[in-house]
C-alpha cells in the first residue's frame, strides 16, 4: 500500500466512524466496573459507548427527559432498582432470541423489560474458628435459637435484605416469613448497622459468628489490604431454602422507550451475553455470569451453589410485604 492510499484509508476510517451512532448508557454502577466490557464491545464493533454515571435520581431524570432522553440503555443493580425503572414507564420491551436463549428465565422479565447480566448470591459469612464447616445449611435455620446473639447484619430495610425476605415470602408465605424475620432479629448480636463488609469485620473482631452478605464483597475484601484479615476470618456458606436454592439477585439492563440508537443498543445487548463479555463483566465485580461463561479462580474457590428457582420478578412483587414485615417485627429497633 502506498503512503497515499494509507492516508486515504485512514481518512475514510476517521470520517466513517462518527456515522455509526454511539450507544448512551445511564448507569448507577461505578463506571470502572463497566468500562472494560464496553471497551471490548467498541474494539469489536467500532461503536462507541458513552457511560453516564447517575448516582441519584435516575428514574426522575428519565421521566423528565421523556421521549427526548439521549439514553438508550439503563444499567443498575438489584431487582428493586430495575423494577423502579420499569414501573416508571420509561422502558420498552426487547424481543430478542439471543437474549432469551442466553439468560435463564428466572433472571429476566417475563415481559422482556429487564435482563439480568450478572448475579450475586446473598449468603452467610461464617467464622472459621467458631462455626463448624457444614453446620449451616438453610436460611430457615438462621432463625433457630442455636444462633442467639451470634448474627450480624446491615439494616433489614436495605434492598439486599428486603429481597431475601421477599424470597422467604415467595417460598413460605407471609406468616412464616414474619416468624423467620422475628427469629433472625432475636438472634442478632447487635442492632443492624453498617454495610455487608462491616459485618464481616465484626466477625473478625469477635462480636458475632455469622453474617448475611453478598458474595462479591469477599472479592472486594480479599483485594483490599486493610480488609483482607476480615475476609480470612470467615468462609462463605451458600445456604438454600428448605424447598429451593440459594437466593441470588442481579445487575441488569433495560432499554429506554426513547432509545435513539436502538439498533446499536441491541447489538450491545447481544454482545453483553456473549461468553467473552460475560466473563469480563462478571469478573470486574467478583460476580457470577448469567450464562455458563468462565468465572475467575478466586470466585470459583468460594464453591458452587444452586441458584433459587423463583423468578426474580415474583420476588420483587413481594417487596411491599417484606417492607411491612420488617417494620412490624421492628427489625432495626
Ligand atoms: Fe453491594
Amino acid at each position: 500500500m502506498t503512503l497515499r492510499t494509507t492516508l486515504l484509508a485512514t481518512t475514510l476510517a476517521a470520517t466513517a466512524l462518527p456515522a455509526i451512532a454511539d450507544v448512551n448508557i445511564y448507569t448507577t454502577r461505578q463506571p470502572d466496573l463497566i468500562q472494560p466490557v464496553m471497551d471490548a464491545f467498541t474494539s469489536e464493533t467500532g461503536i462507541a459507548v458513552n457511560l453516564n454515571f447517575v448516582d441519584d435520581g435516575l428514574v426522575e431524570r428519565l421521566k423528565a427527559e421523556g421521549a427526548r432522553s439521549p439514553a438508550d440503555l439503563v444499567m443498575t443493580v438489584d431487582i428493586a432498582n430495575l423494577k423502579r425503572v420499569v414501573d416508571a414507564d420509561v422502558i420498552q420491551p426487547v424481543d430478542n432470541a439471543a437474549l432469551a436463549a442466553a439468560i435463564p428465565e428466572t433472571l429476566r422479565s417475563p415481559d422482556n423489560l429487564w435482563f439480568g447480566l450478572t448475579t450475586r448470591a446473598r449468603i452467610v459469612y461464617a467464622s472459621k474458628d467458631r462455626v463448624a464447616d457444614g453446620e449451616i445449611t438453610t436460611y430457615e435455620y438462621l432463625a433457630s435459637e442455636k444462633w442467639a446473639g451470634r448474627i450480624c447484619t446491615r439494616s433489614g430495610l436495605h434492598n439486599y435484605n428486603l429481597a431475601l425476605l421477599s424470597a422467604v415470602i415467595a417460598h413460605h408465605g407471609e406468616a412464616a416469613a414474619k416468624d423467620w424475620a422475628a427469629g433472625v432479629k432475636a438472634n442478632l448480636a447487635r442492632t443492624p448497622q453498617g454495610n455487608d463488609r462491616a459485618q464481616v469485620k465484626a466477625i473478625w473482631a469477635g462480636e458475632c459468628d455469622i453474617s448475611l452478605g453478598n458474595t462479591y464483597y469477599m472479592g472486594k475484601m480479599l483485594t483490599d489490604d486493610e480488609q483482607i484479615a476480615w475476609a480470612d476470618s470467615v468462609r462463605i456458606v451458600f445456604p438454600t431454602f428448605e424447598n429451593g436454592g440459594t437466593h441470588v439477585n442481579v445487575s441488569g439492563v433495560a432499554m429506554t422507550k426513547s432509545a435513539p440508537n436502538k439498533a446499536e443498543a441491541m447489538q450491545l445487548l447481544e454482545f453483553l451475553v456473549s461468553p467473552t463479555a460475560q466473563a469480563i463483566y462478571a469478573e470486574e465485580n467478583f460476580e457470577y455470569p448469567v450464562t455458563d461463561a468462565v468465572i475467575s479462580d478466586m470466585v470459583a474457590a468460594w464453591g458452587t451453589f444452586t441458584p433459587d428457582d423463583k423468578n426474580l420478578s415474583m420476588i420483587a412483587d413481594q417487596r411491599p410485604a417484606a417492607l411491612r414485615i420488617m417494620e412490624e417485627v421492628d427489625f432495626d429497633g
